[in-house]
């Protein structure tokens, strides 16, 4: 069924707490980890504990779930002191969500990264 946990993702796994993480933020349908392997300052994954392969299946099965993920994102940014609040580098956060291998997605459990504590370029590359 759409939703349900699957036995081969690591995701999965981390939302049953058969593989530990850096939990920043918890609710009853998202939790919101540190990355292993950090590509910023701050990098966090944010995850709906429902198993959806990526971001647009997640939104087209549930979208208020997609929503608040979004929401969460937003207020973990605030915790971690990088929500916009002036200009310059370190100031504000990218949120990414990598769909398809081709694009970099590696976990194929749908997951916000949000990414703050540096600058960044445009275009990402
Ligand atoms: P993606 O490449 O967009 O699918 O992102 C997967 C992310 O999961 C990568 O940034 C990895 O560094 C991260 N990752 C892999 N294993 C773990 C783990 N056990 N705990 C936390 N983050 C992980
Ligand atoms: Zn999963």
């Amino acid at each position: 069924m759409a939703g349900e946990p699957q036995a081969d993702c690591l995701f999965c796994k981390i939302v049953a707490g058969d593989v530990p993480a850096t939990v920043v933020r918890e609710s009853q349908e998202i939790i919101a980890f540190r990355d292993i392997n950090p590509q910023a300052p701050t990098h966090i994954l944010v995850i709906p504990k429902a198993h959806y392969p990526d971001a647009a299946a997640l939104a087209a099965a549930e979208p208020q779930l997609a929503a608040d993920v979004l929401v969460e994102a937003g207020e973990v940014a605030a915790e971690e002191n990088i929500a916009p609040s002036g200009s310059g580098p370190g100031t504000g956060y990218r949120i990414v969500f990598n769909t398809g291998s081709g694009a970099g997605q590696t976990v194929f459990h749908a997951h916000a990264h949000l990414l703050g504590g540096r600058g960044f370029n445009w275009p990402p590359g």
